[in-house]
């Protein structure tokens, strides 16, 4: 899966962190270490370290903010691509659109928009994943997601080769695109934003994130909802009617404020995490028979 090449130096230039603990690189703040993260600063970097993996046989696993992700605790052994590195946005000249780097931060993007007078990224205000994860996952919130405003997606296919795709191309759906099924890393996004007063957007942008602060356990690390919304239910709703609020295992809990949220209340391990998932299942499904589907990507 990789491991064997030292990747130090394979590159020029190109970062290369032998067995880094996911811990540090994931919002849940569980994980044991990815044998190689590699961080491209640049899409140039990235195809050269796309096509060394395919000559290698390796598939790397893509890495963005780590904010939907749950690693497991005998960590991965492979080689992960981060965007960590990749975080360039700028303003277009005369038009009221962005473009970013696929590690640019929502939060920043939403702000640099703000500053701008340029609406349509407000809901994405207090989503703390990058640009490329939120692409590939189409993440949205508060009646808005990233299929209403990307106008192209920019990235490489395994061969390390540049493409680009239309947002309206892109297949977005509920928490989906093209990319969750194809090899293809995504080194940035347009943005086709509309022109609005910077004082309204920075108003809507702060009652989010107070309706977020409000519901949200956001002093835990988490990686958000952690199942999908099964449809005509919401998961919090289920799992809170079955009782399950504040259900704890080791250093995971179903959170008391946000039933739909598991979080880390200190020193989780990975496995604590999916043993409290389970028996979240098990209950919603025996007490409702609604199954919940996990939102969070479970590695490997
Ligand atoms: C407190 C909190 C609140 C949240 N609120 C919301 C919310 O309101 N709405 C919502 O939708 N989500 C929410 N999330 C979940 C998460 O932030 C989003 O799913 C986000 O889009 C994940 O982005 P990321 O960069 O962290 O991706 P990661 O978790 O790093 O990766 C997610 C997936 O995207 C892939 N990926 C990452 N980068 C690339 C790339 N460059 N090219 C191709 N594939 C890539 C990964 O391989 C993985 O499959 C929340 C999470 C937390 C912790």
């Amino acid at each position: 899966m990789g491991g064997e090449i030292d990747w130090r130096g394979a590159i020029p230039g190109l970062a290369a962190l032998p067995d880094e603990p996911m811990s540090r690189r994931t919002t849940f703040r569980v994980g044991g270490p990815a044998r190689w993260i590699l961080q491209p600063a640049d899409a140039q970097q990235a195809g050269a370290a796309l096509r060394l993996c395919q000559e290698a046989g390796i598939a790397p696993f893509f890495l963005g903010n780590g904010s939907n992700l749950l690693v497991r605790d005998e960590g991965y052994d492979g080689v992960m691509l981060s965007t960590a590195a990749m975080d360039q946005m700028t303003v277009l000249p005369g038009e009221p659109a962005l473009y970013a780097q696929s590690g640019a931060l929502l939060p920043r993007l939403a702000n640099l928009a703000a500053e701008a007078g340029l609406s349509g990224l407000e809901f994405a205000s207090g989503i703390p994943g990058s640009v490329g994860g939120a692409a590939r996952m189409n993440a949205g919130a508060y009646g808005g997601e990233m299929s209403q405003v990307v106008e192209r997606v920019d990235y490489l296919d395994e061969a390390g080769r540049p493409h680009a795709l239309a947002g309206a191309d892109c297949g977005f759906a509920y928490r989906h695109s093209v990319f969750c099924q194809e090899p293809w890393f995504i080194t940035g996004a347009l943005f086709r934003l509309k022109p609005r007063d910077p004082a309204e957007i920075r108003a809507e942008m702060a009652e989010l994130t107070r309706r977020r602060r409000e519901k949200q356990p956001l002093d835990y690390p988490s990686a958000g909802s952690t199942f999908k919304r099964p449809q005509g239910h919401f998961a919090a709703a289920l799992i809170e009617s079955c009782g399950l609020k504040g259900l704890t295992v080791g250093g995971a809990q179903v959170s008391e404020k946000h039933s739909g949220f598991l979080i880390n209340r200190g020193g989780a391990t990975c496995a604590d995490v999916l043993a409290l998932m389970e028996r979240v299942r098990d209950a919603v499904w025996e007490q409702t028979g609604v199954r919940l589907e996990p939102e969070v990507e479970i590695i490997p």
